[in-house]
This record gives C-alpha cells, sequence and structure tokens, in this order.
C-alpha cells in the first residue's frame, strides 16, 4: 500500500525525534487543545480558529502515535478493529438513547 503524505511525515518525525520525545508532545498537545477548548466554551473566550490549530497540532500527534503503537508490534488491522468497536460503541450509545457517553 501506497503511503500518504502524512504517513511519511509522521514516520519521519518519530524517526527524528523519538519515541518518548513525541509521546510527550502528545501529551503537550493535549493539554493546549483541552486549554483552547475550556478557554471558549467555558469562558466565551479564545476563538474558534485557536481550537483548530490545536486541534490540527492534537491530530498530528496521534497520527504519530500510530506509527509508534505500530513500531512497538500493534498490527494496522488490530488498530482499525479496534477504532471499529469504539464507533460501534457509540452508535449504540446513540441508538439507545440519551445514556450518558461517559459510562
Ligand atoms: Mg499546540
Amino acid at each position: 500500500m501506497t503511503k500518504t503524505r502524512e504517513e511519511k511525515l509522521f514516520e519521519s518525525a518519530v524517526d527524528k525525534w523519538g519515541i518518548p520525545s513525541q509521546v510527550a508532545l502528545l501529551l503537550e498537545e493535549l493539554a493546549e487543545l483541552q486549554a483552547a477548548a475550556a478557554r471558549l466554551v467555558f469562558r466565551g473566550r479564545g476563538t474558534l480558529q485557536a481550537v483548530a490549530l490545536e486541534l490540527a497540532d492534537v491530530q498530528i500527534m496521534t497520527g504519530q502515535l500510530e506509527v509508534i503503537l505500530k513500531r512497538l508490534g500493534l498490527e494496522e488491522r488490530e488498530l482499525q478493529g479496534i477504532r471499529a468497536l469504539r464507533l460501534d460503541h457509540l452508535e449504540g450509545l446513540l441508538k439507545e438513547g440519551g445514556k450518558d457517553p461517559h459510562d
């Protein structure tokens, strides 16, 4: 399968900076997204663009986390299978109607 530009970039980043550094950066970016979303939603400050920027950072880092998980031994089909299960779970919650998604 041909690798996409994103996949090549994510692999290059993990090659260049290593797993511990990229996991630490993921955590940092998650915190930045949390802060930007909280500022916008709970305080009515910040901007949609600021949240979108932090979302892009997190998506880039979660893409690198997929590379890392595969390098540590997780198969692509298992990764996709787990994602499909979680989407099925969400679909089930929506069909049940109104159950708290955090349960
Ligand atoms: Mg950021």
